[in-house]
């Protein structure tokens, strides 16, 4: 399958990677739209929140537990951020495979476009 994020999560395309698992992997975004933005995913091919299910949703708990940490370790835990998935085409999701944002680093506003 062609799908860039199972290509980051085998490693056989770089990305800056900041955390890895053997069920998920958090890097930081090409095209950073705050001072710290991140991508959170599964390893395994879910290709958005609508393929969520009972057999794969233990992933979900443990990306948002890493997240916490990582807030914390890098100190924007207390100024606060986002955390966002984009699901379909009115979600405006472009890459095929679940993924949470992590926005951090300004005051970010809301409501979103
Ligand atoms: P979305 O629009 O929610 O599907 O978000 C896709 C995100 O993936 C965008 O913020 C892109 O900048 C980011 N992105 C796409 N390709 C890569 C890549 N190879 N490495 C890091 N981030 C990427
Ligand atoms: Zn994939």
């Amino acid at each position: 399958m062609d799908c860039i994020f199972c290509s980051i999560a085998d490693g056989s395309i770089p990305a800056d990677k900041i955390y890895e698992d053997d069920n998920m992997v958090v890097f930081k975004d090409l095209n950073p739209q705050a001072p710290i933005h991140l991508l959170a995913i599964p390893k395994a091919h879910i290709s958005s929140n609508n393929e969520v299910n009972s057999e794969n949703s233990f992933v979900i708990g443990k990306i948002f537990e890493v997240i916490a940490k990582i807030a914390k370790e890098q100190g924007f835990y207390e100024d606060g951020y986002r955390i966002v998935n984009n699901c379909g085409v009115h979600g405006g999701q472009t890459v095929g495979h679940l993924h949470y944002h992590v926005l951090a680093g300004r005051n970010l506003q809301w409501p979103p476009g």
